[in-house]
Formats: structure tokens, sequence, C-alpha cells
């Protein structure tokens, strides 16, 4: 090494010729002086300067043209390798360091220092510096820690980007209102997510690390062995629907869906299973299955009390048809057939009213109307009923006309459906109370009877459709719509029904509310002037395919006094009324080949048709329905059974004016 050279002198031309040849940068200072003995050509030329600026400007001037960053360090370890020199050791360490070319460059220098003369006493006298450029290496170095500090920032986002995964994992699993949790072959549960928390009711902390048979009813707890024995063979579950214990005893009904977990190499280590929650799912389920089963026994109750009347009716008809059958037995078996039809019209009045509520055909005819009206009405109606189980009857009605607005037919349909239902489900000799007063803006109606009440539990469901509740001891059974009926024609008019009843035996109160009106009901005045008439005979055709019907019609026609025709359908009544040339033609609809529309248009184009009176007689008695009538030429419409009073009334007004008024 040039540094362990035994040159003394600057001077000799031996060291110069060596230092001025070698591509290195040497120079010799006085550490006493700090002046330069000796600066080789290389180092000023390398920095850009002149060797007089060197020599000149002594150390302080290489200082000066050092980096301050690097500067400390250097003074400190040269500083320090001085120190041991003067003791005689010459173990100067290298040092890098940057110092400032003219044009502005740092260039990096690697300098080996090594003690170049001696004072006699032993101290150093001056030091000999030889530097190396390394600022390429140092240029290179420094690229390469670029690259590695950008190859290290790349790879520390690519590790947060790893970390991230699970996290955004984590979320997903945390966030699902589902349950996932995973366990291990041995069923102990390793994972809980906020789901689970929710459904099961236990948390992380209470759940991880217990057996997961903490959530399984005892009586499904062979499920965990098959479940774990698929899994464990690889296989995936899906959708299995069972039923598991909540922390708090209640049991719900979930669906499972669970895989094996496997490791890298593909062993399986557990199970991962996500649970949702079905018990609405399950709820609604059985809800629809209650209604379906409500609706069969509903049909069973229907054809039952449809059937009922038929058999009376049938053995009425069998004693008229005696020959010697003497009058008051005609009567009673007349009555007895009256009254089972009236039954059976009632029935099928109320499936076909609730049948146009639920298909939202129900058409009220609105007015202005008087609650005692009302009640009246529905207590004619009802009035049979509670006098045949020999009940008391109590009314109440308020002092001051109570207006409303609604369908007053409607209206006393509801009232007499309550009251007919507290004759039905009251032991006969009971007591019925009905009675109306104001609250507030509403009008109440309440029917209260000492009846045999209605069981808590049943209250809620009352008003459901089908929904029947305990059999009356003296009454037939309806079809369990009627309250139905009753609520949806009160919600119709803004109502509102509720029922109360202590239970069994203790009686029920139904309670009615309707909106009051704020104008006071119109005054109707009804004359019931009835003229007395001489009853011209009307010429006649009926028509019905229904053979009982139309000979039932003719029959009642007939006994009346008018002269009759009859035809089995709409062609036939076509052709008839050519040669028959009736007054008026009672016509059914609803019939095969060509039905009542069509027939009524034929009849309306025929010779004297224009004044030909044709009445619908039909099953069909919706607004829409008449109006079709009517466009299809026909002047009334009446609605099947006809009532015998109806129809005399309007034949009455289409009789030639003979009528003298008494
Ligand atoms: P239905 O009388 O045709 O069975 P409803 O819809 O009128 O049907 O009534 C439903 C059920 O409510 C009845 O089957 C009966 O059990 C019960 N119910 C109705 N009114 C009364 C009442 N006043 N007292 C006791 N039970 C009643």
């Amino acid at each position: 090494m040039i540094g362990r050279m035994r040159a003394r002198n600057v001077n000799d031309e031996y060291f110069k010729k060596i230092t001025e040849s070698i591509p290195a940068l040497v120079s010799v200072y006085n550490v006493h002086t700090g002046e330069y003995e000796y600066v080789n050509d290389a180092l000023p030329k390398l920095l850009g300067y002149e060797r007089e600026e060197f020599l000149k400007g002594g150390v302080p001037f290489a200082i000066s043209i050092t980096h301050p960053d690097d500067l400390k360090r250097i003074m400190d370890k040269n500083a320090d390798a001085l120190e041991r020199a003067d003791n005689g050791l010459n173990e100067f360490v290298p040092f890098e360091y940057r110092m400032l070319h003219k044009n502005g460059a740092w260039h990096w220098l690697h300098t080996d220092g090594s003690v170049f003369a001696r004072r006699e006493d032993g101290t150093v006298e001056s030091v000999l510096n030889i530097s190396l450029d390394i600022t390429e290496q140092k240029n290179i170095e420094s690229a390469l820690r670029t690259t590695k500090s950008e190859m290290h920032a790349l790879l520390t986002k690519l590790k947060a980007r790893v970390d991230e995964e699970p996290s955004i994992l984590e979320s997903i699993v945390n966030s699902s209102v589902d349950a996932i949790v995973s366990k291990s072959l041995d069923g102990i549960i390793r994972s809980w997510n906020k789901g689970a928390e929710n459904i099961f009711g236990y948390s992380a902390a209470e759940a991880i690390g217990k057996h997961i048979s903490l959530i399984i009813p005892h009586d499904r707890i062979d499920e965990e062995a098959m479940i774990l024995g698929r899994i464990s063979a690889g296989e995936d579950i899906q959708h299995y629907e069972t039923e598991r214990l909540r922390k708090d005893g209640r049991r719900i009904a979930i669906s499972l869906t669970i895989s094996p977990i496997r490791t890298a190499n593909g062993t399986i280590i557990g199970a991962s299973k996500i649970a949702r929650d079905i018990s609405d799912r399950k709820r609604h389920e059985s809800l629809l299955k209650e209604e379906e089963k409500r609706k069969d026994e509903f049909l069973a109750v229907l054809a039952h009390e449809l059937r009922n009347p038929l058999a009376p009716i049938s053995s009425a008809a069998q004693i008229l048809q005696l020959k010697d059958v003497a009058s008051s037995e005609a009567l009673w078996a007349v009555d007895v057939i009256q009254r089972q039809l009236a039954h059976m019209t009632r029935l099928i009045d109320d499936l076909l009213d609730i049948s146009r509520i639920t298909s939202n055909k129900l058409e009220l005819l609105t007015q202005k109307t008087e609650v005692t009206e009302i009640l009246h009405s529905a207590v004619e109606a009802s009035r049979p009923l509670i006098d045949a189980a020999k009940h008391t009857f109590h009314i109440s009605l308020p002092s001051k006309p109570i207006a409303i607005v609604g369908d007053p037919v409607r209206l006393a349909q509801v009232v007499s459906n309550l009251l007919s239902n507290a004759a039905k489900y009251t032991p006969d000799g009971g007591t019925i109370w009905l009675s109306a007063y104001t609250e507030g803006a509403h009008a109440v109606i309440t029917v209260r009877d000492s009846g045999i009440g209605i069981p808590r539990e049943l209250q809620p469901k009352i008003f459901d459709m089908f929904v029947q509740g305990m059999r009356s001891p003296n009454a037939t059974r309806g079809l369990g719509i009627g309250l139905t009926l009753v609520k949806r024609l009160l919600e119709m008019h803004r109502g509102t029904i509720e029922v109360q009843s202590k239970g069994a035996n203790f009686g029920s109160t139904f309670i009615v509310r309707l909106p009051l009106s704020r104008t006071a009901p119109d005054t109707q005045v009804h004359t019931h002037d009835e003229p007395s008439l001489h009853h011209s005979p009307l010429r006649i055709l009926v028509v019905d395919d229904n053979k009982d019907a139309l000979e039932s019609l003719e029959m009642v026609l007939r006994l009346q006094g008018d002269i009759t025709h009859v035809a089995h359908d709409g062609a036939e009544a076509v052709f008839e009324a050519q040669k028959f040339s009736p007054d008026v033609v009672l016509l059914d609809i609803g019939m095969p080949t060509m039905n009542g529309y069509e027939a009524a248009r034929r009849l309306r184009a025929q010779p004297h048709g224009e004044n030909l009176k044709i009445i619908a007689v039909t099953g069909w008695g919706q607004n829409a329905d008449k109006e079709r009538a009517r466009e299809a030429g026909f002047d009334h419409h009446l609605t099947k059974p006809v009532d015998a009073g109806a129809l005399s009334e309007l034949l009455l007004s289409y009789r030639p004016t003979t009528a003298l008024t008494r």
C-alpha cells in the first residue's frame, strides 16, 4: 500500500513520480499548520480546481468543499485516528465522503489515510491521504438502493394487499345477516360472525371454543354425526333445513349450507357453515297451510250446510204431492220449504257477497241515512230467529237521530248478521241487547248477548274467513264467513268492529263504529199508498233452461191470473214469441245455444218488439250486469231467486191502465 511507504519527503522525486502516475488522488497535509505539503494533479483535476487552490487554501479549503453531512463524521474519525497515531499506532480507517466539483456536482471519494512524517518526539507531523473517486460506484449503489427501496415499497404494498384480503373477507363475513361459523372436525367452534351472534344469541366469545352441540336441540343431536360424516367425506351439504337452539332456549328454523375446509394440500380439517334464519318463511308456510286447511274445512261445511235444507224441502214436497193432503199440512209443508229456502238463499247470498268483496266487485249504494232506520230493518230481519229461541230482546236507541253516510241495506245486513249470531250462539231463553249512541265523531252500535261467549284465543281470529268457534247447541251452523263479511262491509264504510267476551259462557259483545255524517240525514217520506187494482191479465212468456225454475215461476204467474207460455232457451223464446205475441218476456240470461242477451236483441227486432217488456231474471246482479242487460234491450233486471212481491209490483206497472183507486 502506498500509505505504508516509507517516503518522508514530498519533494522526493521518486515519490512524486509514483504519485503523479497513479490514477488516485494523493495529498499530504501538515496536521499542525493545516497546509497541503503536496497535492497530486489528479485531485484538483477531478474536482475542477487548480492545484494551487488546494495548496493555497489548505485543509480549510478542502473542508469548505466537503459535504456538510459528511464533515462531522470524517473530522471525528480523523481526530480519533490522529490521537492514536500520536501514540505510535497507524490505524487510520478509510472513510467515504462527498466533495463539491466546481460545477456544483458532488463527487464521492474513498480516502485511506496514513502517517506520512513524524516529529522527533514521535507525534504525527503530516498525513498522506490517498483517495479514489467512487462516485460511479456510489451512483450504482444508490440506483440499487432506489431499486431496492422501490421493490421494498412494492413489496410492502403487495403485503398490505395480501393483508387486506382477509380483512375484506372478514368484513363480508361480519356484515352478513346469515350466521357464518367454522368448526373443526371434532365439532369445536372456531369462528362465529355477527350474524351468528344475532341468530343464536351467543357472542363470539361465548361460542368460540365450545362444541357445536351448544346450538343443537337434544332431539336433533344425531344430525351432527351425519353432517360431520358427510363433510369428512368431502361432500358439501346444501340448504339442509333443520332447527337450532338459541341461547334463550327458543328453537329457530334454519337452512344450513356446509362445506369442508381444506388445507393447501387438500386435507379436510373442518367445516364452514352458513346458517340462514328461515323462521319467517316457515311461519308464512304454516299460515298458508292453516289457510288451506281452513278452506278445506270450509268446503266440507259448505257442502253440509247446503245439503241440510234439502231433506226437509224434499219431505215437504213429497207431502204436497199426496193427493188428499189436508190444507193445514200443505201450509206447513210450504212454510218448511220457504224457511229452508230462505236459509239457503242467505247462505248463498253471503257466499256471493264475500266473493264480490274479495274481488272488489261489491258496490255500495251510499246515501245519507239514519242509524235508527238501519237498526229497525236489521231487527225486522233477525226477529224471527230471536223469537224462535225465546230470547228476551232489549233495544236502546238515542233520543236524537244519528246521521251517517252509507248503504242502508248493507249496514242493516251488518247489524242483522250480528243479531242473528247473538240469537244463534245464545242458548234458548237468553238475553240480547242492541244499542246505539254517539261517541266523539262516531256512531256506535253494540250487540250484546248472554250466550256461549268466545274464548279469548279465538277473539283475534274471529273476523277471519272461515273461522268458526264453539258449536251452538240450538242453532244451525253457518259457513264461518258472516263476521268476515260484516268486517269487510264496515271497512268499506270506514267503520270498525271489535269483539269483547270474557270467555266461554260469559256472553259476547260486538261493537261497531261508523263515522258520523256532518250533515243531517235526508228525510225521505215513504208513502205506502197501495192502489187496489183491477188485474187485467198480461201475456207473459217465461224463458229458462232450468225446468224447475221455469215451471215454478210460470205457475206463480198463472195463479195470479196472467196468460203464460214457456220456452226453454233463447232460440225457442224468439220462435215462440212470434206465435204467442207476449206483453212481457221473463228471460233467463245464462242459457245454452242462445243466451238471454242475444234473445233480447232478436225479440226487440221483431214486429211489435219495441213495445215488448223484457225482464232479465238472472243470478248476476251486479251493476255491470244490469248495464249490459240494459244495452241488450232489457227493460228491467230481477235477481234470482225472484221475490214474488217485487215481481208483482213490477208487473203492476206494466198492466194496462185499468187500475182503479178505491
Ligand atoms: P258462522 O256463524 O257462520 O259460523 P260467523 O263468521 O258469523 O260464522 O262467526 C264465526 C264464529 O264466531 C262462529 O262460528 C261462532 O263460533 C263465533 N261467534 C260469532 N258470534 C258469536 C256470538 N254472538 N257468541 C258466541 N260466538 C259467536
